[in-house]
């Protein structure tokens, strides 16, 4: 079995880009997590006034275990947040509610990126497992079919990150400018320490979509090579 060294420097270099970008998250997390927020809100108390002020009564605020693992579900329309961040009064714990709060205020709104996201969720998943078994079985079988199903399904992938993050860069400009307004994250130090956060958090979108989008173009290039060693 022969490992091309451009998949190799391909992999090695998106597993690197994604390490890094999550142990930014968990450093601004572990460190900015100590700030106190003076307004002695927590989490949950922060997310259930903003669905208040947005008039979102529908949409339940629940702990969930497991460290950063806050999310809006929006077809249960439940905001989950973990343990640390719903009992938590750190700005931190304060950004990331205010960011999930973000994404049910964009479901309420039906901001065109994440109804795009929700649409595209389902396809996103049958690519996704269609690689595992395209990428290790069939690519050595008979590769000429493997690299175009392989191409196309990276391509839905990196389109899904591509749509991912409008969707994360505008619920996190939502969560900075809601609280300012309410005055839940005082100006200055707690504000940036919660900007810190937030901003790594966005990041590790990017890197997804890099990494997608790096995977997508070497199977093209494989696909064009291909064609023409035949010509
Ligand atoms: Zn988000």
């Amino acid at each position: 079995m022969i490992i091309d060294p451009l998949y190799l420097l391909l992999f090695l270099g998106t597993m690197a880009l994604s390490l890094w970008a999550s142990w930014r998250v968990k450093g601004a997390y572990a460190r900015y997590s100590q700030v106190p927020a003076s307004s002695g809100l927590s989490g949950a108390q922060i997310a259930q006034r903003i669905l208040d002020l947005n008039g979102i009564r529908d949409v339940a605020v629940r702990p969930t275990k497991g460290l950063l693992s806050d999310h809006y579900d929006p077809a249960n329309k439940q905001l989950m947040l973990c343990e640390e961040n719903y009992y938590g009064t750190n700005v931190a714990a304060l950004g990331v509610a205010a960011h999930e709060c973000g994404h049910a205020i964009q479901h309420q709104q039906l901001y065109a990126p994440l109804q795009w996201r929700m649409a595209a969720v389902g396809i996103t998943t049958i690519a996704g497992n269609i690689i595992p078994i395209a990428g290790f079985g069939l690519f050595y079988i008979a590769p000429r079919i493997a690299i175009p199903i392989l191409a196309a399904c990276f391509g839905i992938v990196m389109l899904f990150q591509l749509v991912t993050l409008p969707v994360e860069f505008d619920a996190t400009a939502r969560a900075k400018r809601i609280l300012a307004q309410t005055g839940a994250v005082a100006p200055g130090a707690e504000t940036a320490a919660m900007s810190k956060v937030l901003d790594a958090a966005a990041l590790t979108y990017v890197a997804a979509f890099i990494s997608a989008l790096g995977t997508f173009l070497y199977y093209i290039m494989h696909m064009v090579g291909g064609q023409r060693s035949d010509d």
